[in-house]
């Protein structure tokens, strides 16, 4: 069965894989994302050896290789800007991996990436315009437009986490002040609980951030405090993109939403709340799929290889 090589560049970890045209992901392998360039080009370039080492019986040789990655994808396809979490901001990494492996290589944003594969194989399949949110370390965003992603006059659309939130606000690893991002993403979240509430243990996550805002101990109110405003800026940020894109789902997702219990009803209560009835009245929300293959799907749907590409 004919194959891609899919890739999910992350800012903690990539993720590597087979995928074949009927969909299934194999031979996932996955490496932590290392700061320095080189290093981390060589685990990258090991990682997919690994994957491509005796192919089990069935599968042929990838034919096109795709990577969904955070940043900016610059109009000629074939590096990454604007990645601050990982080692390769202009570097011609499609030309790096094509040198090595002989195939086409397809660079994808990973919020394009993952409303892709949600939209082909996720809880709102088909659905379109299809919006998903991703509240991760940052906030990705992939609209689904007829069948395929928005990407914008310049590979450039969905930077809503780096809209402003509160004029003069907290700054943002952009350079920006005040944004969604530095209120709602989860970097933002746990150092502001570092640097409001202390060094813990181990460090603050998400859901011991939420879990000290109720814990009644001294710091708790500059706990709540954090949280008020994560939950507020989450809520502004879905309404303001389901305002302007009315779409006909939304798909919640990210490590914010799954380390906070009752974050994800708080925001679908809030969107309603914060929307007109035109664009309440039929809006489905859908959990984001587990795990990261709908990065990878959308990584291998941006080929052009196996499924129809836009
Ligand atoms: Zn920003």
């Amino acid at each position: 069965m004919r194959t891609v090589l899919a890739g999910d560049l992350g800012g903690t970890k990539c993720r590597f894989a087979l995928v074949s045209a009927d969909y299934a992901v194999h031979r996932v392998q996955q490496v932590p994302t290392v700061r320095e360039r080189a290093a981390f080009l060589d685990r990258l370039e090991r990682a997919m050896r690994s994957i491509l080492q005796d192919l089990p019986p069935g599968l042929e040789a990838p034919v096109a290789a795709g990577f969904g990655t955070a940043g900016v994808i610059p109009l000629d396809g074939g590096s990454i800007s604007r990645a601050p979490n990982l080692p390769l901001d202009g570097f011609p990494l499609a030309q790096h991996v094509r040198d090595r492996f002989g195939i086409p290589v397809t660079l994808l944003n990973d919020g394009r990436a993952s409303a892709w594969g949600e939209y082909l194989r996720g809880n709102a399949k088909g659905l379109d315009p299809l919006l998903c949110l991703f509240f991760g370390t940052g906030i990705g965003i992939g609209l689904i437009v007829e069948g395929k992603p928005y990407a914008g006059a310049a590979n450039a659309a969905g930077e809503i986490g780096h809209t402003v939130f509160r004029p003069g606000g907290r700054p943002c690893p952009c350079g920006g002040t005040g944004h969604f991002e530095s209120y709602c993403g989860g970097r933002a979240i746990t150092e502001r609980a570092t640097n409001e509430l202390g060094a813990r243990a181990g460090g603050w996550t998400v859901g011991s951030v939420v879990q000290h805002a109720g814990a009644g101990a001294p710091t708790s109110p500059l706990a709540q405090a954090i949280v008020d405003d994560a939950a507020e800026a989450a809520i502004a940020v879905t309404a303001n993109a389901c305002t302007l894109l009315n779409p006909a789902a939304v798909v919640l997702g990210g490590g914010v939403i799954s380390g906070w219990p009752g974050l994800e009803q708080r925001l679908i209560d809030g969107v309603r709340a914060a929307t007109t009835p035109m664009i309440h009245e039929r809006l489905v929300f859908a959990h984001s799929l587990a795990g990261s293959d709908a990065i990878l799907w959308g990584a291998a749907a941006a080929t052009g290889a196996l499924w129809p590409r836009p």
